[in-house]
């Protein structure tokens, strides 16, 4: 049984204040449910800025939120002015770290076997890498989505060499902070391409264990549909992510 998980992708979003307000919003809520005995029943992890990591730490984890970073370099360490290692982010609490996000791809041009790079690195950090994928609208569009799909799953994924979870995140391009979802049929569709793509590679019981999640304007109004598709184990949440109630309210809806 694959336990659901709830993700933010706070983005270039909140100065220190906000974050610390942001982070303790939703520590709060979580508390409340646990007294109250009724937690969600999926993990929650936020995924901030990469300045913000420290400043949060004690709260996340108290709350028992588990914290993100949003990208990594693919080397251990050394000559990379202005990137961080996936050492450094499991150094200040982090157990989770988005790789390949659409946003990643398109704004510094990471191709997929980057972004198996940067996955190989994660693992052998100790971390869970998030491996995002997804269409663009034209591709949608020319009837090529699952080829575009499959491709980037095969060549994303890290090493086979290499152990640990990895988790799967399909974000349609078009998607991503434009309030259009994919549709249910077409999610179950793409999430059981995947899983396919996953059993292939890794055989039957590592896709069977393995999260994939839906991102593209997931918000309280769609989560319950999109979290009970078929082969949906979670979301991964830009815009929503950034206020605790919206947050909360997909959470409670796995
Ligand atoms: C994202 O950036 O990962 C995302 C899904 O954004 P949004 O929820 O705002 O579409």
């Amino acid at each position: 049984m694959r336990r659901k998980l709830i993700a933010g992708n706070w983005k270039m979003n909140g100065l220190s204040r906000d974050g610390l307000a942001l982070a303790e919003a939703l520590a709060g809520k979580l508390e409340e449910a646990r007294l109250a005995g009724t937690p969600p029943s999926c993990d929650l992890l936020i995924c901030p800025p990469f300045v913000l990591l420290p400043i949060l730490r004690s709260t996340a984890s108290d709350a028992e939120i588990a914290m993100g970073g949003q990208d990594c370099h693919a080397a251990e360490s050394g000559a990379h002015t202005g990137d961080t290692s996936a050492a450094m982010l499991a150094d200040v609490g982090c157990s989770f770290v988005l790789v390949g996000h659409s946003e990643r791809r398109q704004d510094h041009g990471e191709r997929s076997k980057d972004v198996a790079a940067k996955a190989s690195t994660a693992l052998s950090a100790g971390l869970t890498p998030v491996i995002c994928v997804g269409e663009t609208r034209e591709e949608r569009d020319a009837g090529r989505a699952l080829d575009v799909i499959e491709s980037q799953v095969r060549d994303s994924l890290p090493s086979a060499g290499g152990s640990g979870e990895v988790v799967l995140a399909y974000e349609p391009v078009w998607a991503i902070g434009t309030g259009l979802t994919a549709t249910s049929a077409d999610v179950a569709e793409v999430h059981g391409a995947i899983r396919k793509v996953l059993a292939d590679l890794r055989g039957d019981a590592t896709a069977q264990a393995t999260r994939i999640l839906y991102g593209g304007s997931v918000k309280p109004a769609n989560a319950a549909e999109l979290l009970g598709t078929a082969d949906v184990d979670g979301a991964l949440v830009g815009g929503a992510s950034l206020k605790a109630e919206d947050f909360w309210a997909i959470a409670t809806a796995c």
